[in-house]
């Protein structure tokens, strides 16, 4: 057992001040006052956060999760840096084969292991509309089939799906999916408005990263991301960094529909790294300081980083610290269905947390109760 004390404790819905007890890898109480003869962890007045949760990882440290599935746990291992302390590992549009190794993959804990813990995989693709394809390769994007599905369950790691609504066979798939368990997302797709409500209605309850591959909003055929944004059954995925969506966009956004936004990074294999050619997936992808594209200017992936998400969020909109913490932990906790363990500091839930500087920068990390990050450390 120990206490972190001296914190301002954003649970992210309350602020509080007091001490956060942790024991056995769970937040224990929120006292007050600080417990007496308890080891002691002191903020120094820094913010106590959630730990953040990431929808959407392709790879990071040069690894790319679809390339080489069995680089997830180092990668991992690797993302608390961010304040990630959660995350669903990101296979993109591959054959069958790569999806049963990340599925294998997911199923062997190293131990001892410490890092972000991977929630289950986001399988992004193969179903999606090759009119928006984005960076993933035409040779595998295939129609819905039940018979591709039959493995895909949160008990065997799949944990959230990409396809695009309006390709036929779609609402089977859907269906078939979410009476699982799994989370069934609208992205890379040309649905029109009422084929994405379509999919609403078939059980989709998640739209990724919204209006990148996705046809625009026009005021007579509002399509996918108008439905998105007007439709209060489904929570919205976006890329803050600026580059795939304008910050005016995303102010507009966070006005509209805030209260369903998660932020992700869709980081791949180039997050943490320098410049220079990287791969996700199938292709080679050239790396700027900000950028990740194609040879023909496609942009593919991110090297956005979830706490920079979260800064980001504030500056293009205006609003607080704890209403951007919202978009990274109770929001996507509810989704995938973990509230009541994850996403807030309150007994009970798992002890992911984050503590941040002033200036919202992360300085530890702690994963299951246990310091798996501090920048005082880090060389
Ligand atoms: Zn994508």
């Amino acid at each position: 057992m120990y206490q972190i004390i001296n914190a301002k404790i954003l649970t992210p819905t309350e602020e509080l001040t007091g001490a956060v007890v942790i024991e056995n890898g769970r937040i224990q109480s929120i006292t007050s006052s600080p417990l007496p003869d308890v080891e002691t962890v002191d903020a120094n007045g820094e913010f106590l956060v959630p730990g953040f949760i990431d929808l959407q990882v392709n790879g990071a440290f040069g690894h790319d999760f679809t390339q080489n599935p069995e680089t997830i746990w180092e990668v991992a291992a690797g993302l608390p840096r961010y304040g990630v302390t959660s995350f669903l590992p990101t296979v993109i549009t591959s054959p069958l084969e790569t999806t049963n190794e990340a599925q294998r993959v997911m199923g062997i804990r190293p131990s001892p292991f410490q890092g972000a813990e991977p929630l289950g995989l986001h399988l992004e693709g193969p179903f999606l509309n090759p009119g928006k394809k984005g960076a993933h390769n035409p040779a595998y994007i295939c129609l819905p089939s039940l018979e591709w599905v039959a493995g895909w369950s949160p008990e065997n790691h799949a944990r959230l799906v990409t396809l695009a609504p309006e390709l036929p066979g779609g609402t089977a798939v859907i269906e078939a999916l979410v009476s699982r368990g799994v989370v069934v997302s609208a992205g890379h797709s040309l649905a029109t408005f009422a084929e994405a409500e379509a999919g609403f209605d078939a059980g989709i309850r998640y739209g990724t990263h919204l209006f990148n591959a996705q046809s625009p909003i026009h005021h007579r055929e509002p399509g996918l991301p108008g439905a998105l944004l007007t439709d209060e059954r489904v929570t919205i995925g976006l890329i803050p960094d600026g580059i795939h969506v304008h910050p005016a966009l995303v102010k507009l956004i966070w006005q509209v529909a805030g209260n369903r936004l998660t932020l992700v990074t869709d980081a791949m294999a180039a997050l943490g790294m320098p410049p220079g050619e990287y791969e996700l997936g199938d292709f080679r992808v050239t790396v700027d300081e900000t950028t990740c594209r194609l040879p023909d200017g496609t942009l593919a992936g991110s090297i956005l980083s979830l706490d920079t998400a979260v800064r980001n969020l504030i500056a293009f909109t205006g609003c607080t610290l704890p209403q951007a913490l919202t978009t990274v932990t109770t929001i996507p906790a509810s989704l995938l269905g973990l509230d009541g363990r994850k996403g807030q500091i309150t007994p009970g839930y798992d002890a992911d947390l984050v503590l941040l500087t002033p200036d919202f920068q992360v300085a530890t990390t702690v994963v299951g109760g246990e310091i798996v990050y501090d920048v005082r450390c880090d060389v």
